[in-house]
């Protein structure tokens, strides 16, 4: 296994996002000997932290914290703390002397990723500073990593972009979309480009249409202040789900690599129907979930405004304007306290066209692939056929392929974060959204979002109930194109 070289500088060093996903999976990494002793990490964040103290905080974030072997000791003692404020241009100073230091420490050889784990109203600063303090190295790479929310529409999400280009050229931008980190959200490519009889079938004379589901069981949780101003829209379907559509619906990528997929994807994204004004309404439900027998409405939630129109549930029928998918509607639904918690895609194939058995009280069902990616990875495929016995009535049956993990291995791995970190450090950028895609998917979002603005007298919130899979229109919306939700 190649040991991958490099200094990693953590902006937000101290916060939740480093505690719960990265550490663990800089860890993961060490493990599995990916990261070995030509590494180093400096955490940065405004606390005066020392470098035992934050040693002590890496080792509980791995769950390490009897340590027998000594393995996370070893680990934590790669890491740094840097108390600075990514305002101040002298603490990027002080910063540059560390990172020289442990560079040459642990001749790393010029390797550099900067991890943007803050608030996205920093990115331009700290890229602007990394840039002008010479943070950049000329001996090895430079990558950035940014986390969501990348803009909150098409406008923002520009000037970022923007920012972050006057100190990092395009291909070494890594935005961090966790989904495209998901093993099944991985295998969609796999599947449709490995296998003929999918490869085959994958377009609008087969496919009747396609449904993308992510549903959550919880509610906005300590994040009520950010949801509130953001939604489903902008929290799920811009990114997550409109990515997972962009696999789905993408022609053969001319080479499995970097440009070649993104190009597919892009093009995917630009075939995206932009709606109309007055078509958003046929094509988009809102919903807002009211409060459970022991469960808050998401109005009485913390930091969430008591007359709030945000929506927490949206479900959308979404048009894929190629060759291959014209025609297929792919609808696409995601929400907060709803009835489980499940990621997936299910493929409703089109029926024979001409059923020989004769319409019996068993009639011929679509065939479905499903694809679930959450909470269990797993691929079935659900087909019609004949019942053992005499009579020759036929049944549903499905075909199953189990990705299992044990339980208590699939709770500490923070697989996502573990595999996304890893591509960066080899360069691999295909699971990351690029620029263009960016552009394509909120120029969508945002005309959904005008219209919804512009009539929000109309809606009437809450309007489903927790535990629900959502309001009764998002069942409509399929209903009068004549399907119906496979989940
Ligand atoms: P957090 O509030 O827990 O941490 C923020 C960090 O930024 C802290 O380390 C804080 O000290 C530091 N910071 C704030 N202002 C600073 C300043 N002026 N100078 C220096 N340091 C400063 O936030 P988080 O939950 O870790 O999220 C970080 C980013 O990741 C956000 O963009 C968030 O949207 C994104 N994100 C988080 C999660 C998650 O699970 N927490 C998931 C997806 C995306």
């Amino acid at each position: 296994r190649k040991e991958e070289k490099a200094l990693i500088v953590i902006f937000g060093g101290t916060g939740d996002l480093a505690q719960r996903k990265l550490y663990p999976s800089l860890f993961n990494l060490y493990k599995r000997g990916f990261l070995k002793d030509n590494f180093a990490v400096i955490g940065t964040a405004r606390r005066p932290w020392s470098d035992d103290y934050y040693r002590e905080i890496i080792i509980n974030a791995v769950g390490d914290a009897e340590d027998i072997n000594g393995q996370a000791t070893d680990f934590a003692s790669h890491f740094y703390y840097q108390s600075h404020n990514v305002n101040d241009t002298e603490h990027y100073a002080t910063l540059k002397q560390l990172a020289d230091k442990l560079d040459d420490k642990y001749q790393i050889g010029g390797n550099r990723v900067f991890y943007l784990a803050m608030s996205p109203s920093f990115f331009g600063t700290i890229a602007a500073h990394l840039k002008s303090q010479n943070l950049k190295t000329t001996t090895g790479y430079n990558r950035v990593i940014v986390e969501k929310p990348f803009g909150h529409d098409y406008e923002s999400a520009m000037v970022l972009n923007e920012e972050i280009a006057q100190a990092f050229p395009e291909e070494e931008v890594y935005r961090i979309d966790h989904y495209l980190g998901k093993e099944m959200v991985q295998n969609i490519p796999a599947i449709r480009f490995g296998n003929n009889i999918f490869n085959a079938l994958w377009n609008n004379r087969y496919i009747s249409n396609i449904q993308v589901t992510l549903s959550e069981s919880l509610g906005v949780e300590e994040r009520g202040g950010y949801y509130d101003t953001a939604g489903a829209l902008r929290d799920m379907i811009q990114n997550h789900t409109l990515q997972i559509v962009s696999l789905l619906t993408m022609s053969a990528p001319v080479s499995f690599t970097d440009t070649d997929i993104r190009n597919a994807k892009i093009n995917a994204l630009k075939s995206l129907r932009v709606y109309k004004p007055e078509e958003v309404a046929q094509n988009f439900v809102r919903g807002q979930y009211g409060p459970g027998s022991d469960k808050p409405g998401y109005r009485q939630e913390d930091m969430v405004d008591a007359d709030s129109m945000t929506e927490t549930f949206v479900a959308g029928k979404l048009e894929v304007n190629t060759m291959d998918m014209a025609g297929v509607p792919i609808y696409v639904r995601t929400g907060k306290r709803m009835r489980e918690k499940a990621t997936r895609v299910d493929v409703v194939f089109k029926q024979v066209p001409n059923n020989v058995f004769g319409e019996g009280d068993n009639t011929l069902r679509h065939d479905v692939l499903h694809i679930m990616i959450d909470p269990e990875p797993k691929l079935s495929l659900q087909l019609n056929s004949k019942t053992i016995g005499h009579s020759y009535e036929y049944d549903t049956n499905s075909l199953n392929l189990n990705y299992s993990v044990p339980a208590e291995q699939r709770a500490n791995i923070p697989e996502a974060y573990e595999k996304l970190i890893l591509d960066v450090l080899q360069g691999k950028a295909s699971n990351f959204a690029s620029s263009k895609e960016l552009e394509y998917s909120w120029k969508f979002i945002d005309s959904v979002r005008q219209a919804w603005d512009k009539n929000i007298d109309d809606m009437i919130f809450p309007n489903y109930s927790c535990g629900s899979m959502g309001p009764k229109a998002a069942d409509a919306l399929l209903e009068k194109d004549g399907n119906h939700w496979e989940f």
